[in-house]
């Protein structure tokens, strides 16, 4: 019981006890018994009359101080949205109460304020399009935006865990134990199939924060400075080639004292290797005219059948030329076979595929066009030696070929089918090629 209640009954007790001696003291002085049962009762009044005064008035302190009390102890809990001064306490706890109720609000004000800082914040690190993750001193996560998530393929929420739970990964940890030591770091990583570079900055007045990282997805930056090394190294060797063709020429003319065979020979070597370098600029600029997006197509109905029967024809005529030698034996098949493509753009496509089976195949050329699965199929085949089948797609990438001694003899750079293969993908078709059973390479396109 609370002492302020044990005080008031053993006062009341106190006071029974006086006015029973009083009246016992009265009786003994002579006093009838009535009268000094009256005087003890009016005595005993006269007492409880300030005595309830005081009680109620510490009854009620009491119950208010109680209720106040447990308010608190519900707001140190967490219960801050209901008010402190809801109902109404009296004399100088209800001063308190209005003291603790005011405490509330700045606490409700201060919990607002760094939730819209969490908030600007997450917003901050979840655009920045990097991953962040912070470290407190004791290595928990303080903050880590979705992209760490996504990057490392972690399921739960890392926040309020251990890094080292959180992520297993040796170059992050290690970053963030230097970083923590003051020392700032970059360095890489592999998560999965990418590439990440990590930046880890020690911060020195936070109470929070240790350790903040940057995790940057490398992957495609080192993919294109690899594709830009290779096509570097790709475009030297077939430019050095012709270029020392075209030298080795030039030093025999200095020489002088040739005959007139060998400088019509001469000549030819010349022509024929300016011609290699004319031919390796013009299909590398379309190419990436094509693969820039610069090319824009105009496409229209057309019958491939009539297209590539023309293209044939071309071909033909191209073949009487000096240079290509023998015309090859070419049979054509084919019916009608509607495409949606660009009738300045698509001839080029079966041009190329025509070349190579007259420069790589042999034998007979055969070229059928048909109609399938609501696409037109155009497919030509040869019967040479075939494509090695663990090169069949890579015979697509650019500067490619098969065997590049073979391929010396042969004229050609290595584009013509990247060609083809962006120009068929820019129409929204496929490509492939495969080994005939009876030998010789088909290849097949397919258009919308
Ligand atoms: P290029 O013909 O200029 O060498 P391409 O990109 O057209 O370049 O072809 C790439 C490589 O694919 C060729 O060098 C050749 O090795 C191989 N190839 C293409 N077509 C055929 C074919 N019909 N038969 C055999 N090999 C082929």
């Amino acid at each position: 019981m609370h002492p302020l209640r044990v005080l008031l009954f053993v006062s009341l007790a106190l006071g029974v006890a006086v006015a029973a001696a009083l009246g016992a003291a009265l009786v003994r002085l002579g006093v009838p018994q009535l009268e000094a049962v009256i005087l003890g009762v009016l005595a005993f009044a006269v007492f409880l009359l300030p005595w309830t005064g005081v009680a109620l008035w510490a009854f009620r302190r009491a119950e208010d101080l109680g209720l106040l009390i447990d308010r608190t102890q519900a707001l140190v809990e967490g219960d801050a949205q209901r008010p402190i001064t809801d109902r109404e306490y009296h004399g100088e706890v209800d001063d308190l109460a209005r003291a603790v109720d005011a405490l509330r609000v700045a606490m409700l004000r201060e919990a607002s304020w760094s939730a819209q800082r969490r908030a600007t914040l997450q917003q901050i690190s979840a655009s920045l399009g990097e991953g962040l993750l912070a470290l407190s001193a004791g290595g928990r996560v303080v903050l880590a935006n979705d992209r760490v998530s996504e990057m490392f393929g972690l399921e739960a929420d890392p926040v309020g865990r251990p890094l080292l739970e959180v992520l297993r990964n040796h170059a992050v940890a290690g970053a963030f134990d230097q970083a923590r030591e003051g020392k700032e770091s970059t360095s890489r990583t592999v998560a999965g199939s990418r590439q990440i570079e990590i930046r880890v900055f020690p911060v020195a007045d936070s109470p929070e924060v240790a350790a903040v990282g940057l995790f940057i997805d490398v992957t495609r930056l080192e993919q294109l400075q690899r594709i830009r090394k290779e096509f570097l190294d790709d475009f030297s060797h077939e430019v050095r080639t012709p270029l020392a063709g075209l030298r080795s020429a030039v030093e025999s003319f200095e020489v002088g004292e040739i005959s007139p065979e060998q400088e019509e020979q001469l000549r030819g070597v010349m022509l024929r290797q300016l011609a290699r370098i004319e031919r390796l600029v013009k299909d590398l600029s379309e190419l990436n005219r094509i693969e820039s997006g610069e090319l824009v197509l105009d496409r229209q109905e057309v019958d491939l059948n009539a297209m590539v029967r023309e293209v044939v024809e071309e071909f033909r005529e191209r073949l009487a030329d000096p240079f290509t030698g023998q015309p090859p034996r070419l049979t054509v098949r084919g019916e009608q076979a509607l495409a949606h493509v660009d009738p300045a753009r698509a001839p080029q496509i079966f041009l190329n595929l025509l070349d190579n089976a007259w420069k790589h195949g042999a034998g007979e050329i055969t070229v059928e066009i048909a109609a399938k699965d609501g696409r037109a199929a155009v497919r030509v085949s040869d019967q040479g030696e075939g494509i090695p089948p663990g090169e069949l797609d890579r015979i697509f990438h650019r500067f490619y070929r098969v065997d590049r001694s073979r391929s010396q003899t042969v004229p050609g750079v290595g584009l013509g089918l990247a060609i083809a293969k962006h120009l068929v993908l820019l129409h929204g078709g496929t490509i492939r090629a495969w080994n005939r059973p009876g030998g010789g390479a088909a290849f097949e396109v397919r258009l919308p």
